[in-house]
């Protein structure tokens, strides 16, 4: 359906980097990319991104691709939906012939579910603005609330006409099935073969996933004798009220990554208020309750949150139920309530946007002053009120993940309450270790869950044989290239340079801003997996890289405060060996030299202990985990003594694996690489042994190209091996 050439265009113009941040917001780091992975729950970003390479892949759970691959992945839709997405996004033009009837049914479902949204979104957009009746109603509403003709167009707001049949009759002219408008909820079954519109009469607000696609209604009445005020599309194949998104999260993305905050309200008409006023970081939970699957979505763009609240009553205790779910995800949580009487709608309508900063500067509260106060207020005196609300306040703080966030609490609550930290502290460990136990068993009882279906998955079918077990009991030894060819042995030499020197200095690399920046021994075989789409086939070398790259932001951290303290104390060193200094019969220019060289021993001496805060970092964290397997490994390979024998030259100074660490992590690299390749060639000429003569010739070919792979890997090496640096 879509020709060969435009499928080149589309391919060569989407950006990984651009495609990946409309879902998941990316910070550099090297010549890479990184963020939350949108696939699994990701806790440390474990989510890269290559622009050079064109791909993306994450190292915890291994999903990943080009932008293709990671369109189709993430918005659950087909190669040539993915193509028409990114030509969408890229103004690339598609020639499309009419569908068979064998194509539309061949098409898949969600494709179909997507398509028909976007014709509805577009058919209630053409009733509001090009219909009188549209206008007179739909359009003077929105007007009389202050919208904008911009913001109508950007959030594409719609009107559903009175006409009972109007949506149902042009949905069917147009091609589109009975039973598909029935279960999107856009029209309802009248019992006699026909159907009539379920919106009839109200203003269409269409909620669009984070890719900015249709995918369920809002239909406000405009009547007063209507008793619901709401309308919302049922939960579809394309619609899950708890995880598909957030209402104005399409719109609101940039703004939300930019700022690195995000404003929640309670409903559309809110949101479109606020962006109106200039707020574009504001979203809503479209009609249900703040879940888990939101919070998670959020996470990909911002830790920092702010619930925005009218005073009613309802409004504060949902409210309240939100903030702890926020509390427990581990994001940083404010509250705004808003002066009585006001939502963010009409404040936001009659404020100017400077006097809406300005309040929300004086207003904005952490969630202890606001459950005090909600608690508290007009019982301050009320002893048992006091002791009901500081419970509650202490299960809230026990909920944080964070230690030292908790702790910034605790402080907070006990100079508002006047309660001691001790006590305070004391109360928040009893009922973090309540919380800790159940998360535990509840992570207990799915991975009790997942084991079971893997059992399932495992046993193989009749008159199958079990596999052999992967040989990675055997002694590992380091052969020359071309024999090597045992994949697991050679992972274990990468493995343990991670462990042994993950965090040191390995090369430059080349940023996208074309600046060269130091990157870590850890982060080049990161990259140098990410560009041949290799993994750790060993479950513990796995996990130890895993766990390795989530410790990368905060070794960078870390790296900063302790480079900044020792530096910070270089000048008081210099100073105080000067002092010490016998300064009698030395010249002016003596002292100068002599400081001089105080000094250059001073950075020296700065230098090695970074050198050596960078070389403990991951064998203190790798070797003390709570994960047994990667302990043990870890621990072993961190011990194994220097298997080259120390390199003595000719002027007597020994050569070191630290020394040598660059070369040696290279050929690491290339010899795992070159094992992978070895392998391939064993299994394809397995393979021409037994397969029909007919393939042979395809077999060939492949094989001499993996011997070609080989033999440019072997050149590589070779010139590694004999020019060590
Ligand atoms: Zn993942």
């Amino acid at each position: 359906m879509i020709d060969q050439a435009t499928v080149n265009r589309i391919i060569d113009t989407a950006d990984i980097v651009d495609v990946v941040s409309d879902f998941v917001s990316l910070k550099r780091r090297g010549a890479n990319w990184v963020g939350l992975c949108p696939f699994h729950n990701d806790r440390t970003p474990s989510f890269y991104v290559s622009r050079s390479k064109g791909i993306c892949k994450c190292f915890a759970c291994g999903e990943g691709g080009s932008a293709v691959n990671f369109i189709m992945k993430h918005e659950q839709i087909s190669y040539v939906e993915a193509l028409r997405y990114l030509a969408r996004k890229y103004h690339i033009e598609i020639q499309e012939r009419e569908l068979t009837d064998e194509e539309k049914m061949a098409q898949n479902k969600r494709e179909a579910l997507n398509i028909l949204n976007e014709w509805a979104c577009q058919f209630f957009e053409k009733q509001l603005h090009e219909t009188t009746a549209g206008q007179e109603i739909g359009l003077s509403y929105f007007k009389d609330r202050g919208f904008t003709d911009e913001i109508i167009k950007r959030f594409r707001l719609g009107y559903s006409p009175e006409d009972r049949h109007a949506l149902y009759n042009a949905a069917l002219r147009a091609g589109h099935s009975r039973d598909l408008l029935f279960e999107l909820g856009l029209c309802k079954d009248d019992g006699h073969g026909g159907g009539y519109d379920f919106y009839c009469g109200r203003v269409m607000f269409p909620i669009f996933n984070v890719a900015g696609t249709v995918i369920a209604f809002g239909g406000r009445t405009l009547k007063s004798t209507d008793r619901a005020k709401y309308f919302n599309s049922p939960e579809s194949l394309v619609y899950d009220k708890s995880k598909s998104t957030m209402y104005g999260l399409y719109q609101a993305k940039r703004a939300i990554t930019r700022e690195n905050k995000c404003f929640i309200v309670e409903g559309y008409a809110d949101v479109i208020s606020m962006h109106q006023a200039g707020f574009e970081n504001v979203i809503a939970s479209s009609g249900t309750a703040l879940t888990d699957g939101h919070i998670h979505l959020l996470n990909r763009f911002t830790q920092n949150v702010t619930e925005l609240f009218d005073g009613d009553a309802a409004g504060v205790k949902a409210a309240l139920r939100g903030v702890d779910m926020l509390l427990k995800a581990g994001m940083n949580v404010r509250v705004l309530l808003l002066p009585e009487g006001k939502d963010p709608d009409n404040f936001a309508q009659e404020n100017s946007s400077t006097e809406m900063i300005d309040y929300i500067k004086a207003n904005e509260s952490d969630f202890i002053t606001f459950k005090a106060q909600v608690l508290l207020s007009g019982a301050e005196n009320d002893p048992i009120k006091r002791g009901q609300a500081i419970t509650d306040v202490v299960k809230s703080i026990a909920l944080i993940p964070n230690d030292i966030q908790r702790m910034v609490y605790v402080k907070e609550c006990s100079a508002k309450f006047g309660i001691s930290e001790s006590v305070l502290a004391r109360d928040i460990a009893r009922q973090r270790q309540v919380i800790l136990d159940e998360d535990y068993k509840q992570r207990q009882r799915e991975r009790a869950q997942r084991e079971a279906q893997q059992q399932l998955d495992d046993i193989p079918p009749a008159g199958q044989d079990i596999p052999p077990h992967p040989a990675d009991q055997r002694e590992p030894d380091r052969r020359g290239i071309a024999e090597s060819n045992d994949v697991q042995a050679q992972e274990r030499y990468v493995a343990k340079y991670i462990a042994k020197y993950g965090m040191c200095y390995m090369s430059d690399d080349e940023y996208d801003d074309g600046q060269r920046r130091p990157i870590t021994v850890l982060e080049y075989i990161a990259n140098e997996l990410l560009a041949d789409g290799m993994e750790f086939s060993h479950p513990v070398y796995k996990a130890i890289f895993n766990q390795s790259m989530s410790y990368l932001d905060a070794f960078y951290n870390d790296l900063e405060q302790k480079r900044a303290q020792l530096e910070s104390g270089i000048s008081a060193q210099v100073n105080e060996q000067m002092e010490h200094l016998d300064v009698d019969g030395l010249s002016a220019d003596d002292i100068q030299q002599r400081e001089q060289e105080i000094t250059a021993r001073v950075n020296a001496d700065v230098v090695k202990q970074i050198d050596e805060f960078r070389k403990n970092y991951l064998e203190r964290i790798l070797c003390s985990t709570a994960d047994d397997a990667v302990r043990q490994t870890a621990t072993e390979l961190v011990s194994e003594r220097y298997h080259l024998s120390k390199i003595h030259t000719a002027n007597a100074v020994v050569v070191t694996e630290y020394d040598r660490l660059s070369t040696i992590v290279e050929e690491a690299i290339f010899l795992w690489k070159s094992a992978l390749v070895n392998e391939h060639i064993a299994d394809l000429k397995e393979e021409m042994k037994h397969c029909d003569p007919s393939e042979t010739a395809a077999l060939l070919q492949r094989l001499q190209e993996q011997y070609a792979i080989r033999s440019a890997l072997a050149r590589l090496t070779g010139e590694r091996v004999v020019n060590p640096k």
